[in-house]
Parts: structure tokens; sequence; C-alpha cells
């Protein structure tokens, strides 16, 4: 069949999964337009830490180039209320890149592979027709929970990766590119005082570092150099199992989000894009209705997923809330935590 022949994929959100699904496709010759709200490179809310990506997944979207010079980080430290818990030594090293430069490569290989990439175009999210892909993230939703993060250069570190627990919040400090560390946070939402200053608008992060007893940490990046333009914020963060629509496409975090605690959301994003790849492409070169195809690809995510993202927002909790948090930071000293099948658990 020649391409005039394939039938073309729409995607529509140009995030991991949009974008490594997209480059997938295009190497295998499928026409695919690519619709992305907004632009490259920038900033996004993430711990920038990769965990369980697998080899497979990286072979068939073809991303070993994108990722070759991501750290690996193999160890973490888990800090409750400024003090150590715990070292954990991955079974597989998570690997360390920034979203500002990790998406904007995928699109630009997109581009390259002769994908065609609508920047700064919202599409509607009703519309449905065979061959459309929804890859748009997390879908809003009132949430009492937001997202912050902010890159920082020449700040001490106390391992590969650092997890700080403090009051209905944890951080994470991963190394990414450059020297610089990437300091994220996920913070019950809490009411800003009047008098704290609006500016810089960093200074909301160095808020919730302190409202949630993480001062230690706040006070070791304040030593370090913070990057104002990589600060950002996003609120509406929910970890609801978004209802099943059939007959929709959904991929990565429209399909699910897995808490950030894991490590695990880009792996899962990247995951689903390569699982989708086979019955989308056979779609394409006419081998399959579009609604074999959907519910072929539900099934496989829904296999896939299921179990581990039921761990995960099981064990989420315990991260966030006081007494459950002591009992876990009680385990830990004790080395009574089976962080290897926690981690199997959840990957
Ligand atoms: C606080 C926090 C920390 C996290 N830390 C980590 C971590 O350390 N490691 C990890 O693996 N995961 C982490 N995650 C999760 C990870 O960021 C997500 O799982 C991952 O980004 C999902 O990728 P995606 O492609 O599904 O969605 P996204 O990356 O969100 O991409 C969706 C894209 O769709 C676009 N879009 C949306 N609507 C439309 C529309 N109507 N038209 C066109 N475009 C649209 C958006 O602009 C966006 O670019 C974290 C999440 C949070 C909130």
């Amino acid at each position: 069949m020649t391409r005039r022949d394939c039938q073309s994929i729409e995607i529509v959100g140009g995030g991991l999964a949009g974008l490594s699904l997209g480059l997938g496709l295009r190497r295998r010759g499928v026409p695919v337009t690519l619709f992305e709200a907004h632009g490259y490179p920038r900033h996004r809310v993430c711990g920038e830490f990769i965990t369980g990506l697998d080899g497979v997944t990286i072979k068939r979207l073809g991303l070993a180039p994108i990722l070759a010079d991501a750290l690996r980080h193999r160890q973490v430290v888990w800090h409750h209320r400024n003090q150590t818990v715990q070292n954990q030594r991955l079974p597989v090293p998570a690997l360390g890149i920034s979203r500002y430069r990790l998406d904007a490569r995928l699109a630009e290989a997109f581009v390259e592979t002769g994908g065609d990439l609508r920047v700064h175009t919202r599409v509607a999210l009703e519309a449905r027709p065979a061959g459309r892909v929804f890859a748009t993230g997390r879908r809003p939703r009132p949430s009492l929970w937001i997202g912050l993060k902010v890159h920082v250069r020449n700040v001490p570190r106390g391992g590969d990766l650092e997890v700080h627990l403090g009051d209905q919040a944890y951080v994470g400090l991963s190394g990414i590119e450059d020297g610089k560390v990437n300091a994220c946070g996920l913070f019950r939402r809490r009411p800003i005082s009047p008098g704290t200053p609006p500016a810089p608008a960093f200074g909301l992060l160095f808020h919730y570092l302190e409202a949630s007893g993480l001062t230690a940490l706040a006070g070791r990046l304040c030593e370090g150099e913070l990057d104002a333009s990589s600060f950002c914020a996003v609120a509406a963060v929910n970890f609801q199992m978004e209802p099943f629509r059939p007959g929709r496409l959904c991929l990565g975090d429209s399909f699910a989000m897995i808490p950030p605690f894991t490590g695990n959301g880009m792996a899962v994003a990247l995951q689903s894009a390569a699982l989708a790849l086979d019955p989308l492409s056979e779609w394409a070169r006419g081998g399959l209705a579009w609604a074999d195809t959907v519910a072929a690809i539900n099934r496989g995510l829904r296999r896939r997923f299921r179990a581990r993202l039921a761990s995960a927002n099981l064990l989420h909790p315990f991260l966030l809330e006081p007494w459950r948090q002591f009992w876990m930071a009680w385990a830990g000293h004790a080395r009574l935590l089976p962080m290897r099948l926690l981690y199997h658990l959840t990957h």
C-alpha cells in the first residue's frame, strides 16, 4: 500500500504520549497530523525522572537517540520532615531529563520524519471521527492539590534522587541536564496569607515548602541558583481513574494518571503509545475497523496498567497524610519497608 492509500491519523495533544505515538507511526510510514495547544520548548510541572521505562518500549518508539544523554539515577534517598528515612537502590536506573528538552526533541524528531505538527492549535475534545487519538493529558477537575516545580543550579545534593515527605506534601529532587536539579512537589492547596509577597513567582514554592514543614529543604534550595524562567505551577491535579468512554481512544494521562511519586507517569505515556502502534498502523492500512482498533487498544491498556494504577493509588495516601507518613517513616527506619516489592507493584 502506498502512503497515499494509507488513512491518516490525527493526534490531539503533543505531550509524551502524543509525540511518541506520532513518531512511531511516522517511522512506519503512516501519515500523522498532531495538534498541540502550546509550543516547544516549554517547561512543565513534572519531577523529570522516568522510572520503569523498558527497553522494548524504547526500541518500538525509536527513543534511544532521544534519551541517550539522560542521566541514569540509581539511588533514591527518602526523607520525612527533614530527617533521612531510607536509602533505596532502584532495580533499573531512572532517567533524568527535563521536559523542556525531552518534549522539544520528540517534536523535532516527529517533524523530521515527515509528521505534520500544528502547534498553538487547541482542538475541541468532543468530536470523535475515526482515526482521532486523544493524548491530551490529565483532565482538569476541581482538586485539593497543586504541583510546583523549578530548576536549580549549585544545590547541595544528597543522592541521585531525593524524595521529601512533608505535611500533606511531597517533593522530589532529581538531577537533570547541564548540572541542574529539578525540584518538583505536590502540595495540598493552602490559603496564602495576605502578607506573602507575590514576587518572585517561585516564592510560591517556598511558601508551600515552609507550610509543609520542609524548612531544611527550603533552606538548601535557597543556597542554589534558582532559574526563575523554569518555574511553573499546575492546579486541578487529581488522581481519580478517568471514566471509561467506549469508542474513544485516550492514551497517557488522558487514559489514567498514576500518582507522581512513582516517577512512572511518563513511562505509562510512552508505553501506552507503544501499545497502540500496531492496531493503529493496521487501521491506517485498512486492515481493521476503527471500533475494533479502539476496543483492542483499550483492552491492552486496561490489562497492562490496571494493577499498577490500583497499587499506586492505594499507596499514595501514605506519602501525603501525616499519620500514615509517620508509620512509613517508622517502618523505613526499622528497615521493614519491602521497597523492591513496592517498586514492582507500582511499575
Ligand atoms: C506534580 C507532578 C509531578 C510529576 N512527576 C513525574 C515524574 O517525576 N516522572 C514521571 O514519569 N511522571 C511524572 N508526572 C506525570 C507526568 O508528567 C505525566 O504522566 C506525563 O506528562 C503524561 O504525558 P501525556 O502525554 O499523557 O500528557 P501531557 O504531557 O500532559 O501532554 C498533554 C498535551 O496535550 C495538550 N492538549 C491538551 N488539550 C488539548 C487540546 N484540546 N488540543 C490540543 N492540545 C491539547 C497539552 O498542551 C499537552 O501538551 C508528574 C505529574 C505531576 C502533576
